[in-house]
């Protein structure tokens, strides 16, 4: 496993690697890796010729008053799970790397933007297809890699492929879960023991709109019923919705199958979740 910081360098090492007629994979991660990242990069592993791993806190993706300062960090250990796991290239640029003085320019994320988390964090979408593009246009890969975990930022990046017709096939992987079922997230380990216990009643949430949803309840009733279970377990609720997985706009029906994707706070840590429930 190389270690690569110059964005000259990586561009110019996958320009060979492509030369040879290899097909690179590409997971863009923001580091202190986790089982959910791992089985990124396994099927990166599976399907690619090539694996490249990005490593890169974006300030641009957090609000003022989020956590870029105190966000988990840990590049001895990310730099063993990627060598045991046989990544070719550990792409950890600087913040001047990506953002060169004087670029200021952003990416609009879209009208997949304006639901869900858009309205909570401002400019986080922005930050999160500008930063994205930036590590495409460097990487150059043929199949890049998301978690479903974050679902609406998968969307917007495919969206993002399609309006610049990039030639990258969008990859997105289950969500991957502790045993009591909470999402595996870098920022867990922000979360007390008694914090920890009462985020298990996030996927219990969503196991609950799922029933009800089975049970062909009307979606806005869904939702309600969904926050009145999580209500006395979590600090606030930024939103629980059930929305159509293709625009991310409110469900109207559940003909099509709906995502029913939350956010909330235990204590400081804002954690997200979601499924899809399918028809
Ligand atoms: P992050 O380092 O949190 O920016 O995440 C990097 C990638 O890993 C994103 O595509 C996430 O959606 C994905 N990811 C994070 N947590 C999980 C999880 N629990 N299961 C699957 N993918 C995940």
């Amino acid at each position: 496993m190389q270690p690569v910081k110059s964005p000259a360098e990586m561009t110019r090492l996958v320009m060979s690697l492509k030369r040879e007629g290899k097909w690179i994979g590409f997971v863009p991660t923001m580091g202190y890796l986790h089982e959910g990242h791992r089985s990124l990069i396994r099927r990166a592993r599976k399907e690619s010729g090539a694996v490249v791993v990005s490593v890169f806190v974006n300030p641009t993706q957090f609000g003022p008053k989020e956590d870029f300062k105190r966000y988990p960090r840990n590049a001895a250990r990310d730099a063993a799970m990627l060598k045991k796991e046989k990544v070719d290239f550990l792409f950890a640029p600087s913040v001047r790397g990506i953002y060169p003085k004087g670029s200021r320019a952003r990416l609009n994320p879209g009208s997949l933007a304006r639901g869900l988390c858009g309205p909570k964090r401002p400019g986080h979408f922005r930050g999160v297809v500008t930063v994205v593009k930036r590590l495409f246009d460097i990487i150059r890969p043929g199949a890049a890699y998301f978690g479903q975990k974050d679902y609406q930022q998968a969307r917007i990046i495919e969206a993002m492929i399609r309006r610049f017709r990039l030639p990258i096939r969008m990859v997105i992987c289950p969500i991957v879960r502790e045993r009591d079922g909470l999402a595996m997230s870098s920022r867990n380990v922000y979360l007390s023991r008694s914090e920890r216990l009462r985020a298990r009643a996030i996927p219990r949430t969503l196991e609950l709109a799922r029933r009800l949803i089975r049970r062909r309840v009307p979606p806005r009733e869904v939702e309600w019923k969904a926050k009145l279970y999580l209500k006395p377990y979590v600090d606030s609720i930024d939103y629980i919705c059930v929305v159509d997985p293709e625009t991310l706009r409110p469900a109207s029906s559940l003909k099509k199958g709906v995502l029913v994707a939350l956010a909330c706070f235990v204590g400081r840590t804002r954690l997200i979740d979601n499924m899809l429930i399918r028809r």
